[in-house]
């Protein structure tokens, strides 16, 4: 008798949570393609260096190797025996609901983005992480700032050093990493300027002494921190970059109690590379554009990792910011699921018992570090008006100030009609929250209806193509 042929599961993203979820899906009966926009799968955490670059100890820029070593070979091995079908290079900008009980992926190909393909498969897994926040400040669109997690792409990607002399700033749990990899890497990092106050993280000593594991881990980076000899400064914030041209200097100031620049305070800390995040957010928009439930700024997903869309199922930083450990448990946990609901079954939660209980933890603990890790409550109100919001196009504060206080604009949509902010090449990706805070505003989600800008010509054709199978 032939075996029952094995249903098809689409995973958007190989990062830890989607690689987890496809190893899981595809151990159980189930034939996965893995589609990521990376040319390697690993997501962030995991970024790995092009072959062509040699390196011959990729493992010392990361951490939690011995895992990455466990994905990949699993990766490898399903790859061989077909169960599962790694799609690099593909650009997901839209998933398409055929039928109760098949989806289409539609992907682009290449670095041109300009090749369209397509993927049909029962059941739909979202997990394409998270994006960092960069809020505004003078000078913050220089060549020589960047983000903080692009700093570390560019050093576990690409295998160099964004600059001689860093300053790392802003807020959140990655500045640490980034700063410890910038040095570790042969770059002086001349400070490391940390916004939250640590009286915040005292106050909550107790629900964070139930994770040992975590307070290890930031223990082991500030310990590295030490050696590297990296000053730490914390309530503070950079309040403008500064240079000819070029990054040269960034001005940094100490915050009051309430998040206020206290006057007085600037110094200038001499340097050619700023990375800067401000905390992360989930990425939205194929589950938007699916009507999968949003709850804040993230995707819904049930116990089972389920969106409320059925089929749909979403792991990881897209349902919500957590980090590595936590997306590779979602990821198992909805790789399972999803197998067994694929197959006609109900699923056994035993067989997930244990990446239940790390999620609940996790999820947890990082529900009493988000609070700390918020940015300056008031950054908004002393922006100058002058400053860049809209990088792509170019809209300054004062201009969203004017849509709201003059022109009558009452939410972020409006503000974007009258001013142009969010209308550029990121949609808002980028200054969505920073024009949101400066309207008073809650930020919403974007309801964009792609996840990445589409050349007319594919869009044109998009009827006949979605017949081939990539
Ligand atoms: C830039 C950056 C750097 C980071 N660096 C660190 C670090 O050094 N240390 C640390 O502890 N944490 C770091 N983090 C956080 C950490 O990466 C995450 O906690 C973890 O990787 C989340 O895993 P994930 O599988 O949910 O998502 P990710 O690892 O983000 O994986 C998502 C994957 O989805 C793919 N993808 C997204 N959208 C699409 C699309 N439309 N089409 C196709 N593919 C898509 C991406 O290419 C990516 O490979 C970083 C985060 C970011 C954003």
């Amino acid at each position: 008798m032939t075996p029952p042929e094995r249903p098809r599961l689409a995973v958007v993203g190989a990062g830890p949570a989607g690689l987890a979820a496809a190893l899981a899906a595809a151990d159980r009966h189930v034939d996965v393609t893995l589609i990521d926009s990376a040319p390697q799968a690993g997501g962030q955490f995991y970024r790995q260096p092009a072959d062509e670059f040699g390196a011959r100890r990729p493992g010392a820029l990361h951490h939690q190797w011995r895992t990455w070593e466990r994905l990949r070979d699993g990766l490898a091995r399903h790859t061989v025996t077909g169960h599962i079908r790694h799609l690099t290079d593909h650009h997901v900008w839209f998933v398409e609901r055929e039928s109760a009980a098949s989806y289409v992926v539609h992907a682009l190909l290449g670095p041109e983005q300009e090749r369209p393909a397509t993927v049909r498969a029962a059941g739909v897994l979202i997990a394409t992480g998270g994006y960092e926040q960069v809020l505004p400040f003078p000078g913050w669109t220089l060549p020589g700032v960047v983000t903080a997690g692009g700093a570390q792409a560019m050093l576990k990607g690409g295998l160099v050093l964004p600059g001689r002399t860093a300053v790392v700033a802003g807020t959140g749990p990655l500045l640490m990493p980034v700063a410890v990899g910038l040095a570790a890497a042969g770059a002086k990092v001349a400070a490391l300027v940390e916004s939250a106050d640590p009286h915040a993280f005292a106050r909550r000593a107790p629900a964070l002494a139930v994770h040992p594991g975590k307070l290890a881990e930031g223990a082991r980076y500030a310990a590295e921190l030490l050696r590297h000899r990296v000053p730490v400064t914390v309530r503070h914030a950079v309040v403008a970059a500064e240079g000819d041209g070029r990054l040269e200097a960034v001005v940094v100031a100490a915050l009051d109690g309430d998040g206020r620049v206290r006057p007085g305070t600037e110094r200038r800390i001499p340097c050619d590379t700023l990375a800067v995040g401000h905390g992360m957010l989930p990425h939205t928009d194929l589950a938007e554009a699916l009507g999968c439930r949003i709850d804040g700024p993230a995707v819904y997903a049930d116990d089972e990792q389920r969106t409320d869309v059925p089929g749909v199922w979403a792991a990881g930083e897209t349902t919500g910011i957590g980090g590595a450990a936590l997306s590779l448990a979602e990821g198992r946990i909805a790789g399972l699921s999803a197998a067994a609901r694929l197959n006609g079954r109900t699923p056994d939660t035993r067989s997930w018992a244990a990446a239940a209980r790390t999620r609940a933890g996790l999820r947890r603990f990082f529900a009493t570090v988000e609070a700390p890790y918020t940015p300056p409550a008031h950054w908004a109100e002393q922006l100058a008006d002058d400053t860049v919001v809209c990088r792509c196009e170019e809209v300054p504060a004062g201009a969203v100030r004017e849509a709201v206080d003059h022109l009558g604009a009452g939410d972020v949509r409006t503000v974007k009609l009258l001013t142009r902010a969010g209308m550029g090449w990121c949609q808002g990706r980028m200054c969505g929250p920073a024009v949101a805070a400066l309207a008073g505003c809650e930020p919403c989600p974007a309801r964009r209806p792609f996840a990445r800008p589409v050349p007319l010509g594919v869009l044109a054709r998009a009827g006949e193509d979605a017949g081939a199978d990539s």
